[in-house]
Order: structure tokens, then C-alpha cells, then sequence
């Protein structure tokens, strides 16, 4: 284990760094990654942000993002880099497991790991622990461990804050979900001031579609949606003809849910979709009702309360009828 004192004293030299996050990272994966990599490099150390995989078009202007590399693409460099890291940012994910193979090499890695987390029952792979399940975004807590922690609030610079916000924004579904605390707000406000352009941010991600992903979106809406009144229940499910139909791209699926979500009935509401290797399911859920259990209990994943994901191995026939059949078990929760 490592203390504050320890990690701070660590960082008082320049250090070879790697930060990683969860495979097909999102808004807040990114953000908080190169968030904290626009902090450290100001203070000389050599750190590298490595995704699992590639992500989506929509986080790629983010500063610091030429620097950014990818697992797949450059497994050795990676390998490495991992190897040879003193510090290892783990940000976003508490399971190895969600970082692919990624997650073996950091396992036998020598370097410190440090984690900075929102998500539920950690595993034991860290040396130093961030964590708090009641943030919004990880992106929250790699500010409270520059300002709060190590004392930097001055290091927030532009490019620090601009990525900050991008990770506080999406994960907080634009600071509507209930965990957008004034805390969030004032931090929101800290980096605006810091530099964060917050409606050039909000262009960038949220109005930068392609054609494709807006008619994918009208497909999905038109072709795809099932309503189960009786479990106020939405399924969106696509199949890989689809995918390749519309050229859907990493990204594209992103907020699908959301839109069966909308539906004033609606509970729960599942994305299924056929990938190449397997079926990946995305639940969100409204007040209560925890999604994340069913993606624990029936498809291998997890998640927060209202917003979870996993998947499975079996068809997407099969993964639909799957899950439809596990909702007579939450029944009363469901209808209140
Ligand atoms: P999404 O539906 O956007 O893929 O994921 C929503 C949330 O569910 C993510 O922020 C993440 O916390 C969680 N999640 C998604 N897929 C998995 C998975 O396969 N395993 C686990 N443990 N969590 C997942
Ligand atoms: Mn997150």
C-alpha cells in the first residue's frame, strides 16, 4: 500500500507514468485520462495515456489526444511502456478485466497502481485508492485528487480543465443525473474559469454526428424498439446485418438507450447489440431500480444503478428472449 504522503513525495520527481482506462472508452474515460495527463506533464513526467481500444470520433480533439495510444494497435510499445512505468493511472474501472489483456500486464506490473474510481466493489489490484461510488464522473475525482489531495489547483490549467469538463459532462448525462450535486456545480464553475469552454465542449461532443449515426439513430427508433407495457420496459435490439448496413462506427450506439429511456412509462431500457465476438447489452434505469444487478447477476458485467452494461455469449435472439425472461423477477419494482 501507498499513503498520500508516499504517492505525493513520489510525484515530487519526474516519473515514467502510464494512465489507463476501461476498453471502449467513453466520454469520462477519456476525459479524466488526458485530464490528468495535461496535469502531469506540466510537472516533467513522462506519461503516456494507453487505451485498451480505439473510441469514438467525437473524443478525439481533446488536448493531448495525438498523444494518446492504442492497446490494439501498438501492443508492444504498451507492453513496454507498461513494464517499465513507476506509476500506473487506473481511471474509470476497478476490475482488471475491463481493460482486456491490458489487465494482465498491469497485473504484473512492479510499478504503484493508483486508482481513481466511481464504480461499485473494487477489486484489490491498487496501491493507492481515489475512489468514491458518489461521484458523478471520474473525471470529478482526478480534480479532488489535483486540488484536494496533492494541492495543484493551480496546474488546472485550459487544457486540464477543458478535458475535465468533457468527462464531468457526459457521465453526469449533461448535469441532469441525481448524483450532480452542488459540489459538481462548483467544480463545473472552478474549471469554466479555468478555461473550459463549455459550449464549444458541448459542440464538439454532442453536435459532431455523421449522416450515418443520425439515420442509424431513425432506424433503431422506427425498426428496432419494443415496448413491454406489462415490465415498463424498452428493448432496442440490432443485429450485425445493421451494423454493417448503416457503417455504424465505435461511438454510434452511444445514448441509444436514452431514447427508449425518454418514454414517460419507461422504467428500464436495454440496447442489444450483435458485435463480431459477441452480444454487448447497455441498460439504463430511472430512480430505483438497479440495472447494474441485472448486468452483474445474468450478463457478466456491471456498472451504476442507472446506468450498466454487460454481455453475453449466446445469439441475439437468444440474449433478447434472455432477458425479457428476468423480468418477472423484478416485477414489483418495476411497475411502482
Ligand atoms: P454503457 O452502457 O455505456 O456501455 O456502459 C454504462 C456503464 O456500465 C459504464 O459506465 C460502466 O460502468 C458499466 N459497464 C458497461 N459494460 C460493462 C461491463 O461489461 N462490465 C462492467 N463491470 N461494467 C460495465
Ligand atoms: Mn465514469
Amino acid at each position: 500500500m501507498l499513503d498520500l504522503a508516499s504517492l505525493t513525495e513520489l510525484l515530487d520527481q519526474p516519473r515514467k507514468i502510464v494512465i489507463t482506462t476501461h476498453h471502449k472508452p467513453d466520454g469520462d474515460a477519456m476525459g479524466s485520462s488526458l485530464g490528468l495527463y495535461n496535469y502531469l506533464i506540466q510537472q516533467g513526467h513522462h506519461a503516456k495515456v494507453i487505451s485498451p481500444t480505439d473510441y469514438p470520433e467525437f473524443l478525439t480533439w481533446m488536448p493531448g489526444n495525438e498523444e494518446v495510444i492504442i492497446y490494439t494497435e501498438n501492443t508492444k510499445l504498451s507492453a513496454t511502456l507498461i513494464a517499465e512505468a513507476e506509476i500506473i493511472f487506473c481511471l474509470d474501472f476497478n476490475a482488471l478485466g475491463r481493460i482486456n489483456e491490458m489487465g494482465v500486464l498491469v497485473g504484473e506490473s512492479r510499478a504503484y497502481k493508483v486508482m481513481i474510481d466511481h464504480h461499485l466493489e473494487p477489486e484489490d489490484f491498487d496501491d493507492y485508492r481515489h475512489w468514491d461510488i458518489n461521484a458523478c464522473a471520474a473525471a470529478q475525482l482526478v480534480y479532488t485528487f489535483i486540488t484536494e489531495k496533492l494541492k495543484h489547483k493551480e496546474l488546472v490549467n485550459k487544457d486540464v480543465a477543458t478535458c475535465l469538463y468533457t468527462g464531468i459532462m457526459t457521465d453526469s448525462g449533461s448535469f441532469r443525473f441525481p448524483n450532480t450535486t452542488a459540489t459538481v456545480h462548483r467544480i463545473v464553475a472552478d474549471l469554466i474559469e479555468a478555461g473550459a469552454n463549455n459550449s464549444r465542449i458541448h459542440e464538439l461532443v454532442y453536435n459532431s454526428a455523421s449522416e450515418n449515426r443520425l439515420r442509424f439513430l431513425g432506424h433503431c427508433l422506427a425498426n428496432c424498439l419494443e415496448i413491454i407495457p406489462e415490465y415498463n420496459t424498452a428493448i432496442i435490439s440490432v443485429s450485425k446485418t445493421d451494423i454493417a448496413k448503416f457503417d455504424v462506427n465505435t461511438g454510434d450506439t452511444e445514448g441509444i438507450v436514452n431514447y427508449a429511456l425518454s418514454i414517460a412509462s419507461v422504467r428500464l431500457a436495454a440496447f442489444i447489440v450483435e458485435r463480431s465476438d459477441r452480444v454487448k447489452l447497455s441498460l439504463r434505469s430511472k430512480g430505483e431500480f438497479p440495472a447494474n444487478e441485472i448486468c452483474k447477476k445474468y450478463f457478466q458485467g456491471g456498472g451504476h444503478r442507472n446506468a450498466a452494461g454487460g454481455q453475453s455469449e449466446d445469439t441475439l435472439e437468444g440474449t433478447v428472449n434472455k432477458f425479457k425472461q428476468i423480468l418477472p423477477e423484478y416485477k414489483t419494482l418495476l411497475i411502482q
